[in-house]
């Protein structure tokens, strides 16, 4: 098995690194290359992050993975992998929904007019999307939702809650799974809409998570959605959904974010003092960097191969699971392990007086947690994984 890069794409991924360099003179730097965020949860919602993803669409990176009567350069996915790693390793806004599971499902599934309303629009970063699948009582069961969406003259009329709809406060457009058709088993009455998230229907209120990230809670009161807003067939939408989660678990979970906070451990090891020697000279802590620098290894191989079968035209399902809880766990190890040996200082947050690493770890410990839940949870991967590349009983 031959995972190394030909050179037409190491020359692309130097050129990413030296724009990169470039854009950290740019005066809008500080806000889009957040050492502190996890990287992963950066989203593009202020107006400098949405400059800088004009600023990669004129460069042409942005959709290159799509077929040229789209607007793409029908690049395998490699390169766009390539930027993604680039981008978490210096902690700016990925190239995420829009491109990679929006874009991608309507390429597929959408009709000729979704295709000639949207696809520019997402390839030049003119508007940001929110997903709206987790509702109250549908989350891990996603295909419980109840969002009701009832037929009316030219469209569809929306009623009920959505929640953790990431975005949605800033995004333009909503990506939302409803029910279609009650009397249908639960997987088969979905379909997927295209909601304009200015319509005065929707009522968007926020829901602060254990990371001090926003997310949040939207209200359906009669909005109406024109059939040509419809995505795929009606009825159909619990399939694209699914596709469409594989493609998140795969776009926006990368190992250039591990590489850097590797990165980060090795410096702190090395530049901090306890009991008058370096902190590196422990036997525990090299023995500890050791580990984590074997499972970040075991968390790139996992990637490189979903991007091989990726590049081959293949949406990588099961290996999407399993890198999805190997990389968000291997998060999650670092975090912990970092406030172990830290000291008490490690859970001092950013701005106290005396925080380890500035509170990068504090933040982590907290954030961590939230990347095993989202898009699927640890113990949901561990249920597909089970049941689809192992045949396992499901309960
Ligand atoms: C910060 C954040 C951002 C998010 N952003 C979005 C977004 O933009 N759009 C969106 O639609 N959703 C979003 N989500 C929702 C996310 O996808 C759900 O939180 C997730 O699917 C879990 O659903 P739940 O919260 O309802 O928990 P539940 O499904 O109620 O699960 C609770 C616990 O039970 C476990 N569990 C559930 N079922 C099983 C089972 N069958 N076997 C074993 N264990 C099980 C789960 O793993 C979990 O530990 C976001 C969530 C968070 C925290």
């Amino acid at each position: 098995m031959d995972f190394s890069f030909s050179d037409d794409e190491q020359r692309f991924d130097a050129e990413v690194v030296e724009y990169l360099a470039q854009e950290r003179q740019h005066p809008d730097a500080d806000v889009v290359f957040a050492a502190h965020h996890e990287s992963h949860s950066q989203l593009a919602s202020k107006p400098q992050h949405k400059a800088f993803m004009r600023r990669l669409a004129q460069r042409g990176w942005l959709g290159m993975s799509w077929p040229r009567e789209y607007g793409g350069d029908a690049h395998e996915g490699l390169y766009e992998y390539l930027l993604n790693e680039r981008l978490s390793q210096a902690g700016a806004p990925l190239v995420g929904k829009g491109i990679g599971i929006i874009g991608k499902t309507i390429i597929r599934h959408g009709s000729d007019d979704l295709r000639a309303r949207f696809l520019h629009r997402i390839r030049t970063a003119e508007i940001d999307f929110a997903l709206g699948y987790s509702e109250p009582d549908a989350g891990s069961d996603l295909a419980s939702l109840k969002l009701r969406a009832k037929r009316v003259d030219g469209g569809w009329e929306l009623n009920g809650q959505k929640r953790f709809s990431t975005s949605a406060h800033f995004a333009d457009w909503y990506w939302v799974a409803a029910r279609t058709n009650p009397d249908a088993p639960k997987h088969k009455g979905i379909t997927l809409f295209l909601v304009d998230l200015s319509d005065p229907g929707l009522t968007v209120l926020e829901q602060k998570t254990m990371s001090d990230d926003r997310t949040n809670e939207v209200f359906f009161d009669a909005v109406f959605v024109p059939d040509e807003n419809v995505v795929g067939e009606v009825d159909k939408g619990w399939t694209y959904v699914c596709e469409a989660l594989d493609y998140e678990r795969y776009t926006i979970y990368t190992v250039g974010a591990l590489e850097s906070k590797m990165n980060r451990i090795i410096s702190w090891a090395k530049s901090t003092r306890r009991s008058g020697r370096p902190v590196v000279d422990e036997p525990e802590i090299r023995s500890g960097i050791a580990e984590l620098a074997t499972d970040l290894e075991v968390a790139r191989m996992l990637t490189l191969r979903i991007i091989d079968k990726a590049a081959r035209g293949e949406v990588p399902s099961n290996e999407a699971s399993m890198c999805k809880l190997t990389l968000t766990r291997l998060h999650q190890k670092m975090a912990n392990w970092m406030l172990d040996h830290c000291g008490p200082v490690g859970v001092l947050a950013s701005g106290e007086p005396g925080a380890a690493d500035e509170g990068r770890w504090e933040h982590s410990y907290r954030a961590t947690v939230i990347e095993t839940i989202g898009g699927g949870s640890s113990e949901i991967q561990k249920n597909i994984l089970s049941r689809r590349a192992l045949g396992l009983p499901t309960l």
